[in-house]
């Protein structure tokens, strides 16, 4: 069935869809995204990820041309004219198009941001498989730029990882920097040990997850001991438990790193309880 998509202002059938081909995401990924989870019809976190939008924005001088209300209700309208009840809304912002190449940006007061949205339906994503066995991953280089802070759509490493990890029979990659954990090609990384949730701190080097924030958020509030600081593979493989965090999976087991077992090689019951805490506080607090 056809979807509804979003496109500089319009509502059309995705078959109808169309961007310039010298669009500068197309031609340089100059652009960032953002995904926004559906839970029962409703937004989660949508506050979060409108905030980092803007932020990352600002952060390549690309102008914020849609107010947080009027891109709410563009979510809000893809999400009923296409039925989502649980899924996502994928956003995506380019610095447009000025009808030719050029690597010097094209002049903000004649070209405008090119806007795109579309959503995705995934039944059952909070039942899903992968969260009761865990998911096996490998360790790869991180050799992406250095502001992984700005949520660009330059996803081709993040991409050739995932492949990375699929070929030899694994879920996902963490990459690593200095010997540290950065962080998964699409998800932020933990480790547990003796009861305490370690993560690496924000900086330059990780993309600022919303579900990172939430559930440290979460964490807090129920006593747990939080450690924001960086680990090593060895460290992780170490460790009593393992798990990564996205928007679209929520808190999501890690049972096997390079392929050795983490901890029992079963979800433990920390993330277990993290993703049970996660998904309720968020379909509450979901718009
Ligand atoms: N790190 C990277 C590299 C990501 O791509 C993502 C998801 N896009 C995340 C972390 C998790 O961010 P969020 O919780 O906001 O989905």
């Amino acid at each position: 069935m056809s979807r509804i998509v979003y496109v500089d202002g319009a509502y059309v059938p995705e078959e109808e869809a169309k961007i310039s081909i010298f669009d500068r995401g197309f031609l340089m990924a100059d652009g960032v995204y953002e995904v926004t989870s559906v839970l029962g019809g409703k937004l989660v976190d949508f506050e979060g990820h409108a905030v980092r939008l803007e932020r990352s924005l600002t952060e390549l001088g690309i102008a914020v041309t849609l107010s947080r209300d009027t891109l709410l209700d563009i979510h809000r309208e893809l999400v009923k004219r296409n039925n989502i009840h649980d899924g996502l809304v994928y956003l995506q912002i380019t610095r447009g198009s000025d009808g030719d190449r050029d690597f010097v940006f094209p002049n903000p007061e004649t070209t405008s941001p090119t806007v795109v949205m579309f959503t995705q339906s995934k039944p059952g994503i909070m039942q899903s498989p992968a969260s009761k066995t865990g998911i096996k991953v490998i360790s790869i280089d991180d050799l992406r730029w250095g502001r992984r802070d700005i949520k660009t759509v330059q996803l081709l490493y993040p991409s050739m990882g995932k492949m990375m990890a699929k070929k030899v029979g694994c879920d996902d990659a963490w990459m690593v920097q200095d010997g540290f954990v950065t962080e998964g090609t699409s998800n932020n990384a933990y480790i547990i040990k003796d009861g305490k949730i370690i993560t690496r701190e924000l900086s330059n080097d990780i993309l600022h997850g919303i579900t990172r924030a939430a559930v440290l958020r979460f964490a807090q509030e129920a006593q747990m001991e939080i450690e924001e600081r960086s680990f090593t593979i060895d460290e992780a493989k170490d460790a009593d438990e393992a798990f990564v965090t996205s928007a679209t999976t929520f808190v999501m087991p890690v049972v096997e790193l390079d392929g050795a077992a983490i901890g029992s090689g079963t979800p433990g019951p920390v993330a277990t309880r993290l993703r049970e805490i996660y998904l309720d506080e968020s379909l509450k607090a979901a718009i």
